[in-house]
């Protein structure tokens, strides 16, 4: 056996050692759920842990997270791994014993709490991983930066958080990382399987607001007012023909969806304003500011069209999540000997958005998805992330954290420059 061999078949010796003790970690942060930017106890139990393998420490990163870096003295790459640690506001209706009954308030009402994306399952996986690399040091090169993250499910209204934040207070410097990995447990895909795409992955999310301005009148006398609510009805049909008419969606998908509709208090009163709420989602920089352009375009004119007027606002704004193509062609390879080349494929594009795609921006990124969905299930009949039905078959962990320490090792093994 040569050397690399070997210290393969350790490491992977290592990690299945390891996967009681993560699974243990797993339901302990399923059993204790918080919301985003409020992950004090998960953040808790991730520094105690880092400090306790001898990694350097940083905590309160944007508000709740928590970096640990592994230096092994020897000149190689910086390689940052990246683990979310929020919650979501859904109430747990799976039938195990360490299901969440966890409760909180959020937007001013009392919700349940649970990791129904998953982000349990990676605060494990890295910290599984953070003890593997940490007692292979002396075989190690160049830096290894543990990035646990709060609040990539978007933080409340007013609040700043999650990888944007994160970078704003320097994550990504002193040591800077060269590249950057990370995984997501994922729903109907088969637990022992990981699906992955070079380019744009996940897409873009934009929400918008749109208030419009008529002018109050009884609505048996709508010409002594203007209508904000047909001027909205009419907006939102023009908002639609922007990705059926307007866009080429042979280039990339694109989606627009209004989710809210507010206005109005009786049957015969014109209000003044409404407002309105949606997303825009799509695989591409380009096409997602041309699509901004005509929404704005489509909301002003249209409302002027009726003699009144109508304003957007973009907010909560997440970029394309796009992995580097030759990275990604560069750690396939390790994915296929992690879990077998059949067992690894290549995923649809997926309509929702991941803020890592923020460090992607700044340094090349691999973000890939690890199976959850037990095998024998259906995976159009599988519970998705976000559902309160979400269901992760642990033997899914292993996969994870085998995963992440080969695409380091291997990483790490075939760069030359000097970190
Ligand atoms: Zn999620
Ligand atoms: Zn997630």
């Amino acid at each position: 056996m040569n050397d690399s061999l070997r210290s393969i078949v350790q490491v992977d010796a290592a990690a299945a050692a390891l996967e009681a003790k993560v699974i243990g970690w797993r339901r302990d942060f399923h059993q204790h759920p918080e919301l985003s930017n409020r992950e004090t106890r998960t953040a808790g139990v991730v520094t105690d842990h880092l400090r306790r393998l001898g990694l350097k420490v940083e905590t309160r990163v944007a508000h709740t997270g928590v970096v640990g870096l592994i230096d092994s003295g020897k000149p190689g790459p910086v390689i940052a791994l990246r683990a979310d640690m929020d919650a979501l506001p859904v109430t747990e209706q799976v039938d195990v014993p360490f299901a969440s009954k966890a409760r909180a308030t959020y937007n001013g009402q009392d919700v349940g709490v649970m990791h129904a994306c998953g982000h349990d399952c990676h605060v494990a996986i890295l910290m599984g991983v953070a003890e593997v690399l940490a007692a292979a040091k002396d075989g190690l090169k160049g830096k290894v930066k543990f990035i646990f993250q709060p609040a990539a499910e978007g933080p409340r209204a007013g609040e700043e958080g999650g990888a944007a934040l994160m970078i704003k207070q320097g994550v990504l410097e002193n040591p800077k990382p060269d590249v950057i990995f990370g995984l997501h447990v994922f729903a109907g895909i088969e637990a022992g399987r990981i699906a992955y795409r070079p380019g744009p992955t996940m897409a873009s999310a934009d929400r918008i607001r749109v208030i419009v301005n008529g002018r109050q009148t009884h609505a048996a006398l709508p010409w002594r007012g203007v209508d904000p609510i047909v001027i909205s009805s009419q907006i939102v049909l023009g908002l639609q023909t922007i990705i059926s008419r307007q866009v080429d969606v042979s280039l990339e998908p694109a989606v627009l969806s209004i989710g809210a509709i507010r206005g109005g208090i009786r049957d015969n009163i014109i209000p003044d304003t409404v407002e309105m709420l949606g997303t825009v989602r799509t695989f591409d920089e380009a096409m997602r500011a041309d699509i901004r352009a005509r929404i704005r375009n489509t909301v002003e004119l249209i409302a002027k069209s009726a003699g009144g007027s109508a304003r957007v606002e973009f907010d909560s704004a997440y970029p394309v999540t796009v992995n580097d193509v030759p990275l990604t062609e560069r750690m396939v390879p390790t994915l296929e000997r992690v879990a077998g080349k059949s067992n690894v494929f290549l995923g649809q594009k997926i309509t929702g958005y991941e803020d890592f795609s923020h460090y992607q921006q700044k340094i090349p990124g691999f973000f890939y998805f690890v199976g959850i969905t037990p095998s024998g299930i259906d995976r159009k009949q599988s519970a998705p992330n976000h559902s309160p039905h979400f269901f992760v078959d642990e033997s899914a962990l292993l996969v994870g954290l085998r995963s992440l320490v080969h695409l380091t090792l291997d990483y790490m093994a075939s760069t030359t420059q000097p970190g």
